[in-house]
């Protein structure tokens, strides 16, 4: 058998590993036309930044490597120019020498990625706009920040790569700005969680330009990058990180059936549209695990899995995919941001009537040394209450927690499921009730009527006529350096005496500082037959939003929110 592979990254190298691993006597060729196989996509930043330092270890396997372990044959700058199926063959450029000739296959794996999406803005093709897929565009960021020594970068983007950027430019003392077109930084966040985002990035000195499109570049001896109502930003180079979107010329020329932004559409088994023509990676459309939907999930895990299931297929076994749901993590200065699953803005786009619990939480017991905050929420369906998401923000512990969520999802339970969990506990890793059980706790007193919610988006909208109750129950010092409008305040260990004060007839919102005695509070209200509301996230979550949304203010009195 001859299989031939487009792409030696992520995808293509798993694909060929895996196919030598089940079949000693395949033939396998991979091209590959950049100058390396295998390197890690994901490490390009941390080279740029100087976290990884020896530019050898970035790339995993070198062509010979690959052969000497699996005897494959790798060509470098070698690019697939065309693929005809019905003659089984691909047309491929040497891209050193210039010679083009072809090469048959009895099957063809397609994993050609995702490329930088790069408009036809206005001066994009200056030396000093830059893109960031691979290797070679690695060398020529790093080139330029260590020959040219610029003293300001403006990243345009802040998905991953554009906040992976902005983090390690930072990190060498140069000042960045940060624009972007939405109004908030890392979509696979909602609002109020990247709120945590934007202050770390605002702490660490990344000036955010956030809701301003730019359009186009100033690219005299003064280079700027421009925004949409004509403001211009001056600076000594931009790195262009807007998205991706699937790299599949190749697959519309060999006239294979194409979905969403061009993506090439594949069956559970990895199969195209045409026979014995696989595809996998950022290349393809899959299913949404959450949503059913057919989507794109540009992240290694899925190309990998993906590339070992084509492989398994190609093999004679019957390996299926079974869809993604964007599992991520990101360092971004000292906090890690982890999501899972879909956000509420998606859901709410899909029409899923959603719920969500919000946990200030340890990252360990909190009488062991060196415990930190966290920030979770977990997204659900209203009505069956099966998991669809979560987001963590916080510094320790936010991996594993996510990966139990994800794995959770995976698993199709409902939040209440949470509960039961039975995780690993010592004082320096965890609390016996891990914040993961806890998100399952509040779901399950939610589902049992024990606790009521209200929301920051309800805030605004809460009377201040007296019709209600609105009751915070933090010490007298918490209220002192930062309280919400018309709440009064009765600590919790003093309700119980001052329960008089209160009206019984009329709802009560209470909030706290995380969440917890405002909830030990509601119970109290409700054992004595209020009406209560608590405070989902508690006042550290509240101000967090509240104080992003006067940065957000302060950044438009001051020119920088500019569409
Ligand atoms: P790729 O790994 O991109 O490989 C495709 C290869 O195909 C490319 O090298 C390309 O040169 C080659 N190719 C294309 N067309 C042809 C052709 N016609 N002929 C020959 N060769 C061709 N994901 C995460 O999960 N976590 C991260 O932290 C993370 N960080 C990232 C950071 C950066 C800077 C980048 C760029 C990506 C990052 N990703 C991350 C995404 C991840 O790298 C991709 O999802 C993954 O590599 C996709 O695998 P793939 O095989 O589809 O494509």
């Amino acid at each position: 058998m001859k299989v031939v592979i487009v792409g030696g990254v992520a995808g293509g190298a798993t694909a060929a590993a895996r196919i030598r691993r089940l079949d000693e006597s395949a033939e396998i060729t991979v091209f590959e036309k950049s100058g390396y196989i295998s390197y890690a996509n994901c490490g390009l930043p941390y080279y740029i930044g100087g976290e990884i330092s020896d530019k050898e270890q970035l790339t995993l396997q070198t062509p010979e490597s690959f052969y000497a372990r699996f005897r494959i044959d790798v060509r470098v700058r070698h690019e697939v120019i065309e693929v005809n199926t019905s003659q089984k063959s691909v047309k491929v450029k040497d891209l050193t020498s210039g010679r083009v000739f072809d090469e048959k296959y009895d099957k063809l794996v397609l994993s050609p990625g995702a490329k930088p999406v790069r408009p036809p803005f206005e001066g994009v093709d200056d030396a000093r706009v830059f893109t960031l897929r691979n290797v070679e565009d690695t060398f020529r960021i790093k080139d330029f920040v260590t020959g040219r020594n610029p003293e300001h970068v403006v990243v345009i983007g802040g998905g991953f790569i554009g906040v992976e950027m902005a983090e390690n430019l930072r990190g060498l003392g140069i000042e960045v700005t940060l624009i972007e077109a939405a109004p908030q930084l890392m979509a696979p966040f909602d609002a109020d969680m990247a709120a945590f985002i934007h202050a770390e990035m605002r702490a660490m000195g990344v000036n955010l330009v956030l809701g301003a499109m730019v359009d186009g570049f100033e690219t005299g001896d003064s280079f700027g990058v421009r925004l949409r109502n004509g403001e211009v930003v001056r600076a000594d180079m931009a790195v262009m990180a807007i998205g991706v979107t699937p790299d599949t010329a190749l697959a519309k020329q060999a006239g294979l059936v194409l979905g969403l932004k061009g993506s090439i559409v594949v069956n559970d088994r990895m199969e195209t549209s045409v026979p014995d023509v696989y595809a996998v990676g950022d290349a393809v459309q899959i299913t949404n695990f959450v949503t059913g939907k057919p989507a794109l999930i540009s992240l290694a895990g899925p190309a990998n899995k993906q590339g070992r299931v084509a492989a398994d297929n190609i093999c004679g076994l019957s390996s299926r995919y079974g869809g993604g749901q964007g599992s991520s993590v990101i360092k971004i200065f000292r906090l890690t941001a982890a999501s899972t699953g879909i956000n509420e803005r998606v859901a709410a786009s899909e029409g899923i009537v959603c719920d969500k619990v919000i946990l200030s939480s340890m990252s360990h017991a909190g009488y062991y040394p060196g415990g930190k905050i966290m920030t979770m929420k977990v997204v659900f369906e209203n009505s069956s209450y099966r998991l669809l998401g979560a987001q963590i923000i916080g510094y320790d512990g936010v991996d594993k927690r996510i990966d139990v969520l994800a794995t959770a999802i995976r698993a199709g339970m409902k939040v209440y499921d949470l509960a039961e969990l039975d995780l690993a506990y010592a004082p320096p890793y965890s609390s016996a009730k891990d914040p993961v059980n806890m998100a399952g706790f509040m779901a399950e007193n939610i589902m049992n009527g024990l606790v009521k919610q209200w929301y920051t988006e309800d805030e605004p909208l809460l009377p201040r006529d007296g019709s209600v109750i609105l009751l915070d129950v933090r010490t007298r010092e918490e209220c002192r350096s930062g309280a919400l409008n018309g709440f009064v305040n009765i600590p919790v260990d003093e309700l119980r005496e001052r329960i008089g004060e209160i009206e019984k007839d009329k709802p009560v919102y209470i909030i706290c500082q995380s969440g917890l005695r405002s909830y030990i509070a509601a119970r109290i209200l409700a054992g004595k037959g209020f009406d209560v509301y608590n405070f989902a996230g508690g006042y550290r979550y509240y101000a967090a939003v509240k104080n992003d949304k006067l940065c957000s203010v302060a950044s438009t009195a001051c020119g920088k929110d500019a569409d």
